[in-house]
């Protein structure tokens, strides 16, 4: 056997070195293991941080000095360049430093993910997997503040002026809205060796292809996949199938959808599937896509019955459960209704299981479509008539390139109470998150362009002729976090406090409509009020202004500013405690949705309560009638035992049915059903003061 010459035995340490090199071993990052060589630090330096080759030398020649001088016999790459980087910051070469410096996670941090179960979201795996994926969104989510934004605004996300989502994920646009017309018409063609197949032919294989496509797709996405009208754009599918087939077909929907998750760690597919009871306007007359991919001689309309069928198939299926008649989380069903819903015969039959769903299982929103119109916009955020006009419906899919959080509460402390200030401040804010996403959107362009050989491949692929991802339909979602906290630093008084605070609350979201209208002329790409939100926004910036604001947040935030359990109110929301009744709070809200926020909804916390089916149909017909509210979201809360698997209505310490201790808090929060054990301090105050509704405030 030949000697290794890099075991560390003492002959072949002690081998004289010809260029003087110190003896020293080094364990570099690819598992490789090499005797030092200061020319590969002025290679890096030359080639990373474009420095010249003399000064690079000098610098070399330094770290090797010192590295002799302390006598080290073994060091790791990352030391050495933590070395290099020192001597690049005494020079004052900070760009250098940045191109030169080193993205990684501690040691502490690798080792507690690697030792725990612990998910920062819902949608997140679990096991290696989900750790493997929580240490690459941390590399990425340093690259993001380091490379992709500027300065100024990586500072303005780490004070908290403004959060922007998902930073790890700075490399995928945030979600996807399309008609499937698109996967009707050209089956799965995705690039780099995926499968593909052709136009289906059957109801099965159609929905198996909508369930691979949002697989494929939410890897290249930090948010959902959403598909519109699902039933719609089945029904020409479905013209001969009796009761037990449609039945049979939502299962294997929602199954397959679940599926996945025991596949690779418990990840699930996060997905939003839009339903109507009524075919919404943009395409009711256009002709249907059926069989093979053929458009027919009918229109969407035309299929209604069917549409019907399948819609109530797939209420009947959610309400029925999982095997253990558990609730699907996942995918996200949300209900439009429009004003012709009540035109329709058998509209009683479906807002009844629409309503036994929400009580029984949540997670179910209605969304009003109260102008036709508007139903194309709210949905797709695009609000381009001529363009779509023009359109056939493959073409009907846009993306929400990223959703960045203001915020509110900040610029009341900062304005100190003075109203004129607190409106430029607001303008500031504005500027500050458009130029977040012109960043990301300019990063984002760049991978675009790289086409189907880049990393974005599959959001390039042309198969209709067009890009998939096209970037002038592209969105950009400005969302808030505490309107109601802002009121109270301004005003000292909540929103459903008196006149005056909901007067200025107007004023700033017409302040802040009207910016974003101004942006979007500005910079030619559409900026839309958002109501989205997460699980963790709103409590991260309300702890960031209790330490940057001292005594002014203490006097504002929600839950306790003495402890870790302090929060605003998310987005457009009235207080998680306020005293006012299920249909105010709906009409209130209303009249915030309607500053053309898109994803707006009012949450309505049912607890352990089941109020009666018709009483949920009667808020149903109110909210559409009597409210501008753009949406409702039921939510229930479970408790899961891990002892005996039976699942009860509302949060208990313990198992109602076998009394054991070891159980799982399900509750909605961030726009999305989590386990309370995996949410923050802050959260969990917000759910201890949520003032639910019971049968009697109906
Ligand atoms: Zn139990």
């Amino acid at each position: 056997m030949e000697p290794d010459p890099l075991s560390p035995n003492d002959n072949a340490m002690s081998a004289p070195d010809e260029i003087g090199e110190p003896e020293v071993l080094v364990r570099r990052s690819d598992e490789d293991i090499a005797l030092f060589d200061s020319q590969r630090i002025v290679e890096a330096l030359v080639r990373e941080a474009n420095i010249d080759a003399d000064l690079a030398a000098q610098i070399s020649l330094e770290v090797r000095e010192f590295i002799q001088k302390l006598g080290f016999r073994t060091l790791s790459s990352s030391l050495i360049r933590g070395l290099v980087d020192a001597k690049l910051l005494e020079l004052g070469m900070e760009d250098a430093h940045h191109a030169h410096s080193r993205l990684g996670v501690p040691f502490y941090d690798v080792d507690r993910m690697m030792h725990s179960a612990f998910r920062e979201t819902a949608t997140q795996p679990y096991g290696p997997e989900g750790s493997s994926l929580l240490l690459a969104e941390a590399i990425k989510r340093e690259y993001a503040i380091l490379s992709v934004f500027s300065e100024q605004i990586a500072n303005a996300h780490l004070v908290g002026d403004i959060h922007i989502h998902a930073i790890g994920a700075v490399d995928r646009p945030f979600s996807l809205i399309s008609a499937i017309d698109y996967v009707k018409q050209f089956g799965i063609a995705l690039p780099q060796g995926f499968a593909s197949s052709r136009p289906a032919r059957r109801a099965e294989v159609l929905v198996a292809h909508i369930v691979k496509l949002s697989a494929a797709l939410q890897g290249y996405l930090a948010g959902p996949v959403v598909w519109d009208s699902l039933n719609f754009a089945l029904a020409p599918f479905l013209a001969d199938a009796g009761d037990r087939a449609i039945k049979q077909l939502a299962q294997t929907l929602v199954f397959e959808f679940s599926a996945p998750a025991v596949a690779r760690g418990g990840q699930i597919i996060f997905s939003d599937l839009h339903l109507d009871w009524d075919a919404p306007s943009y395409m009711k007359s256009r002709p249907a896509v059926g069989s093979g991919g053929q458009v027919t001689d009918k229109t969407y309309g035309d299929f209604t019955a069917e549409a019907h069928r399948f819609l109530q198939s797939l209420f009947e299926v959610y309400i029925e459960g999982d095997g253990q008649g558990r609730a699907f989380l996942t995918p996200r069903l949300i209900l439009h209704i429009n004003r012709h819903f009540n035109e329709i015969p058998g509209y009683r039959a479906v807002l009844e299981l629409a309503s036994r769903l929400a009580v029984e299982r949540g997670g179910l929103t209605i969304a009003f479509d109260r102008e036709d119109e508007g139903s194309f916009p709210r949905r797709f955020g695009i609000n381009d008539e001529k363009a779509l006009a023009r359109a056939e419906s493959h073409a009907l899919r846009s993306s929400q390139f990223q959703v960045v959080s203001l915020n509110l509460p900040r610029v009341g402390y900062l304005a100190g109470g003075n109203q004129v200030k607190v409106f430029e401040e607001l303008t500031r804010l504005m500027e500050t998150a458009a130029q977040a996403h012109l960043e990301k959107r300019v990063f984002l362009e760049k991978l675009l362009a790289l086409g189907e050989r880049g990393p974005l491949a599959a959001l390039t692929t042309r198969a209709s002729g067009s890009p998939f991802l096209k970037l002038n339909w592209a969105t950009h979602a400005i969302s808030l976090v505490g309107l109601n906290e802002l009121c109270r630093a301004v005003l000292k008084s909540d929103l459903h406090d008196s006149e005056a605070t909901m007067e200025f609350a107007l004023k700033v979201l017409t302040h802040l409509k009207r910016e974003a209208e101004r942006l979007s002329n500005k910079h030619k790409v559409r900026f839309l009020l958002s109501g989205q939100s997460t699980e963790v926004t709103a409590y991260r910036l309300a702890r960031l202004d209790l330490r940057f604001f001292g005594e002014m947040a203490e006097s504002v935030v929600c839950g306790d500013p003495h402890s870790d359990a302090a929060y605003y109110t998310d987005g457009v929301r009235l207080s998680a405690t306020s005293d006012i009744s299920v249909l105010d709070r709906v009409r209130t809200e209303g009249l915030f949705h309607d500053f053309g926020f898109v994803n707006a909804t009012t949450e309505v916390w049912m607890g352990e309560s089941t109020p009666q089916a018709d009483d949920l149909g009667r808020l149903i017909s109110q909210a559409f009638y009597q409210s501008t509210c753009a949406g409702l979201i039921f939510c229930p809360e479970f408790t899961i035992c891990s002892r005996c698997g039976q699942s009860a209505r509302g949060l208990h310490a313990a198992c109602p049915s076998c009394g054991s201790e070891k159980v799982e808090g399900l509750a909605y929060a961030g726009d999305r059903y989590g386990h309370t054990s995996s949410w923050d301090a802050g959260r969990i105050a917000e759910l201890r003061d949520r003032r639910r509704v019971t049968g009697a405030d109906m």
